[in-house]
Protein backbone atom coordinates (compact mmCIF):
# COMPACT_ATOMS: atom_id res chain seq x y z
CA UNK A 1 0.00 0.00 0.00
CA UNK A 2 0.99 3.24 -0.85
CA UNK A 3 2.08 5.57 2.34
CA UNK A 4 -0.51 7.63 1.92
CA UNK A 5 -3.03 5.21 1.64
CA UNK A 6 -1.52 3.71 4.46
CA UNK A 7 -1.26 7.33 6.97
CA UNK A 8 -5.65 7.57 6.09
CA UNK A 9 -5.78 4.21 7.10
CA UNK A 10 -4.31 4.72 10.33
CA UNK A 11 -6.32 7.81 10.96
CA UNK A 12 -9.23 5.44 10.50
CA UNK A 13 -8.56 3.08 12.81
CA UNK A 14 -7.08 5.27 15.66
CA UNK A 15 -9.60 6.16 18.71
CA UNK A 16 -7.17 8.60 20.35
CA UNK A 17 -5.45 11.24 17.71
CA UNK A 18 -3.18 14.01 18.44
CA UNK A 19 -3.02 16.83 16.11
CA UNK A 20 -0.15 18.90 16.72
CA UNK A 21 -0.22 22.17 13.47
CA UNK A 22 1.65 25.42 12.72
CA UNK A 23 1.28 27.89 10.38
CA UNK A 24 1.09 26.12 7.32
CA UNK A 25 -2.50 25.34 8.52
CA UNK A 26 -3.66 28.65 8.72
CA UNK A 27 -1.75 29.64 5.15
CA UNK A 28 -4.98 28.32 3.47
CA UNK A 29 -7.15 30.89 5.44
CA UNK A 30 -4.98 33.81 4.16
CA UNK A 31 -2.89 34.34 7.30
CA UNK A 32 0.70 34.46 5.92
CA UNK A 33 3.43 33.56 8.77
CA UNK A 34 4.75 36.29 10.33
CA UNK A 35 8.13 35.74 9.10
CA UNK A 36 6.92 36.25 5.70
CA UNK A 37 5.30 40.13 6.80
CA UNK A 38 8.51 40.85 8.20
CA UNK A 39 10.51 42.16 4.87
CA UNK A 40 7.17 44.09 3.92
CA UNK A 41 6.74 46.23 7.22
CA UNK A 42 10.25 46.04 9.07
CA UNK A 43 13.29 45.90 7.37
CA UNK A 44 15.41 46.15 10.31
CA UNK A 45 13.92 44.50 12.69
CA UNK A 46 13.47 40.66 13.72
CA UNK A 47 9.86 39.88 14.16
CA UNK A 48 11.27 37.30 17.04
CA UNK A 49 12.09 40.82 18.69
CA UNK A 50 9.32 42.41 17.90
CA UNK A 51 7.01 39.31 19.45
CA UNK A 52 9.59 39.49 22.26
CA UNK A 53 8.70 40.72 25.85
CA UNK A 54 11.78 42.53 25.82
CA UNK A 55 10.80 44.88 23.11
CA UNK A 56 7.06 45.15 24.79
CA UNK A 57 8.58 46.44 27.59
CA UNK A 58 11.22 48.69 25.99
CA UNK A 59 9.65 49.96 23.09
CA UNK A 60 6.40 48.98 23.58
CA UNK A 61 4.25 51.38 20.41
CA UNK A 62 7.05 48.94 17.79
CA UNK A 63 5.57 45.86 19.54
CA UNK A 64 2.09 46.95 19.12
CA UNK A 65 2.47 47.80 15.55
CA UNK A 66 3.54 44.91 14.54
CA UNK A 67 1.24 42.38 16.46
CA UNK A 68 -1.63 44.31 14.92
CA UNK A 69 -0.16 43.60 11.69
CA UNK A 70 -1.11 39.61 12.55
CA UNK A 71 -4.43 40.03 12.73
CA UNK A 72 -6.90 38.71 10.19
CA UNK A 73 -10.16 39.16 11.24
CA UNK A 74 -11.67 38.56 8.45
CA UNK A 75 -10.24 34.60 7.68
CA UNK A 76 -12.37 31.57 8.00
CA UNK A 77 -11.16 27.90 9.23
CA UNK A 78 -10.37 25.74 6.13
CA UNK A 79 -10.88 22.19 5.08
CA UNK A 80 -7.90 20.96 7.69
CA UNK A 81 -9.51 23.19 10.70
CA UNK A 82 -12.97 21.67 9.52
CA UNK A 83 -11.98 18.28 9.01
CA UNK A 84 -10.42 18.31 12.16
CA UNK A 85 -13.29 19.37 13.87
CA UNK A 86 -15.90 16.84 12.47
CA UNK A 87 -13.67 13.81 13.62
CA UNK A 88 -13.55 15.50 16.96
CA UNK A 89 -17.54 16.13 16.67
CA UNK A 90 -18.93 13.65 14.29
CA UNK A 91 -17.54 10.30 15.38
CA UNK A 92 -16.29 8.52 18.51
CA UNK A 93 -12.95 9.23 18.74
CA UNK A 94 -10.59 11.11 21.09
CA UNK A 95 -9.52 14.09 19.27
CA UNK A 96 -6.83 16.89 20.90
CA UNK A 97 -5.59 19.47 18.75
CA UNK A 98 -2.79 21.27 20.25
CA UNK A 99 -1.77 24.46 17.93
CA UNK A 100 0.77 26.99 17.58
CA UNK A 101 -1.11 29.59 15.83
CA UNK A 102 -2.61 32.43 17.53
CA UNK A 103 -5.52 33.30 15.06
CA UNK A 104 -8.17 30.68 17.27
CA UNK A 105 -9.25 29.26 13.49
CA UNK A 106 -9.44 26.04 15.51
CA UNK A 107 -11.90 26.92 17.75
CA UNK A 108 -13.81 29.00 15.29
CA UNK A 109 -14.10 25.40 13.06
CA UNK A 110 -15.23 24.24 16.38
CA UNK A 111 -12.71 22.02 17.87
CA UNK A 112 -13.34 21.85 21.82
CA UNK A 113 -10.40 19.93 23.26
CA UNK A 114 -7.54 22.46 22.07
CA UNK A 115 -4.82 23.88 23.60
CA UNK A 116 -3.48 27.01 21.80
CA UNK A 117 -0.03 26.53 22.77
CA UNK A 118 1.26 30.61 22.18
CA UNK A 119 -1.69 32.07 23.64
CA UNK A 120 -4.30 34.27 21.40
CA UNK A 121 -4.38 36.99 19.19
CA UNK A 122 -8.45 37.41 20.66
CA UNK A 123 -7.87 37.60 24.37
CA UNK A 124 -6.23 41.19 25.50
CA UNK A 125 -5.86 42.61 29.39
CA UNK A 126 -4.24 45.69 30.44
CA UNK A 127 -0.86 45.00 32.25
CA UNK A 128 -1.47 47.68 34.70
CA UNK A 129 -5.05 46.31 36.28
CA UNK A 130 -5.28 43.43 34.59
CA UNK A 131 -9.27 43.65 33.19
CA UNK A 132 -9.59 42.06 30.04
CA UNK A 133 -10.76 44.18 27.43
CA UNK A 134 -11.94 43.76 23.60
CA UNK A 135 -9.74 43.17 20.62
CA UNK A 136 -11.34 45.59 19.34
CA UNK A 137 -10.30 47.73 22.27
CA UNK A 138 -6.80 46.59 21.94
CA UNK A 139 -7.05 47.34 17.88
CA UNK A 140 -8.15 51.19 18.45
CA UNK A 141 -5.81 52.01 21.26
CA UNK A 142 -3.28 50.40 23.11
CA UNK A 143 -3.98 51.75 26.16
CA UNK A 144 -6.73 50.89 28.63
CA UNK A 145 -9.64 54.02 28.87
CA UNK A 146 -10.18 53.16 32.05
CA UNK A 147 -6.76 53.42 33.46
CA UNK A 148 -4.27 53.95 31.20
CA UNK A 149 -2.31 50.91 31.77
CA UNK A 150 -0.71 49.43 27.93
CA UNK A 151 -2.72 47.18 26.40
CA UNK A 152 -1.36 43.63 25.33
CA UNK A 153 -2.42 40.12 24.14
CA UNK A 154 -2.18 36.74 25.41
CA UNK A 155 0.26 35.84 23.25
CA UNK A 156 3.37 33.94 24.89
CA UNK A 157 5.92 36.27 23.40
CA UNK A 158 9.62 35.31 23.09
CA UNK A 159 11.51 35.45 26.60
CA UNK A 160 8.18 35.02 28.49
CA UNK A 161 7.35 31.51 30.04
CA UNK A 162 4.49 29.28 28.29
CA UNK A 163 0.84 29.29 30.05
CA UNK A 164 1.40 26.58 32.73
CA UNK A 165 -2.20 24.96 32.04
CA UNK A 166 -1.36 24.88 28.17
CA UNK A 167 1.63 23.25 29.15
CA UNK A 168 -0.08 20.21 31.11
CA UNK A 169 -2.44 19.78 28.52
CA UNK A 170 -0.24 19.80 25.88
CA UNK A 171 1.61 17.17 26.89
CA UNK A 172 -1.39 15.06 28.20
CA UNK A 173 -3.00 15.35 24.53
CA UNK A 174 0.69 13.85 23.56
CA UNK A 175 0.92 11.17 25.93
CA UNK A 176 -2.55 9.77 25.25
CA UNK A 177 -2.61 9.39 21.40
CA UNK A 178 -2.28 6.32 19.73
CA UNK A 179 -1.98 8.68 16.94
CA UNK A 180 0.15 11.94 16.76
CA UNK A 181 -0.23 13.50 13.44
CA UNK A 182 1.89 16.71 12.87
CA UNK A 183 1.11 19.37 10.24
CA UNK A 184 1.92 22.57 8.74
CA UNK A 185 4.77 23.04 10.84
CA UNK A 186 8.91 22.52 9.86
CA UNK A 187 8.40 21.53 13.90
CA UNK A 188 11.63 23.53 15.20
CA UNK A 189 10.82 25.69 17.38
CA UNK A 190 11.17 24.62 21.19
CA UNK A 191 9.58 23.83 23.73
CA UNK A 192 6.82 22.69 21.10
CA UNK A 193 8.69 20.61 19.16
CA UNK A 194 10.15 18.64 22.31
CA UNK A 195 6.31 17.29 22.97
CA UNK A 196 6.81 14.75 20.49
CA UNK A 197 8.80 12.71 23.55
CA UNK A 198 6.17 12.30 25.67
CA UNK A 199 4.46 10.54 23.15
CA UNK A 200 3.90 6.77 24.04
CA UNK A 201 6.32 4.16 22.94
CA UNK A 202 3.91 2.60 20.47
CA UNK A 203 2.21 5.56 19.56
CA UNK A 204 2.33 6.23 15.29
CA UNK A 205 3.24 9.37 14.06
CA UNK A 206 2.34 11.32 10.87
CA UNK A 207 3.68 13.96 9.26
CA UNK A 208 1.89 16.21 6.51
CA UNK A 209 4.22 19.07 5.55
CA UNK A 210 5.57 21.21 2.09
CA UNK A 211 9.25 19.67 3.58
CA UNK A 212 10.39 17.19 5.61
CA UNK A 213 11.03 17.81 8.97
CA UNK A 214 13.72 16.24 11.46
CA UNK A 215 12.01 13.98 13.91
CA UNK A 216 13.79 11.56 16.35
CA UNK A 217 10.87 9.00 15.45
CA UNK A 218 9.87 6.88 12.92
CA UNK A 219 7.18 8.62 10.97
CA UNK A 220 5.16 8.66 7.57
CA UNK A 221 5.78 11.72 5.47
CA UNK A 222 3.01 12.94 3.58
CA UNK A 223 4.74 16.07 1.59
CA UNK A 224 2.77 18.51 -0.09
CA UNK A 225 -0.52 20.38 0.64
CA UNK A 226 -2.27 19.83 3.89
CA UNK A 227 -5.26 20.64 1.94
CA UNK A 228 -5.59 18.14 -0.28
CA UNK A 229 -4.99 15.24 2.19
CA UNK A 230 -7.29 16.38 4.90
CA UNK A 231 -9.88 16.22 2.08
CA UNK A 232 -9.10 12.92 1.34
CA UNK A 233 -10.01 11.88 5.21
CA UNK A 234 -13.75 10.19 5.87
CA UNK A 235 -15.58 11.05 8.36
CA UNK A 236 -17.87 8.46 9.19
ZN1 LIG B 1 -6.24 48.96 33.09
Amino acid sequence: MERRKQALELIKKSQKITFLTGAGVSVPSGIPDYRSINGLYHELEHPEYLLSHECLMKEPEKHDQFIKKLYHLEAKPNHIHQKIAQLELSTDKQIEVVTQNIDQLHRKAGSQNLTEFHGSLMECYCLKCKQQVSVSDYLSSSYHENCGGHLRTNVVLYGEALHEKSLGQAISAVENADLIVIVGTSFQVHPFCDLIFYRKANAQVIVVNQEAISLPVAHFFIKGDATDFFQEIMVD
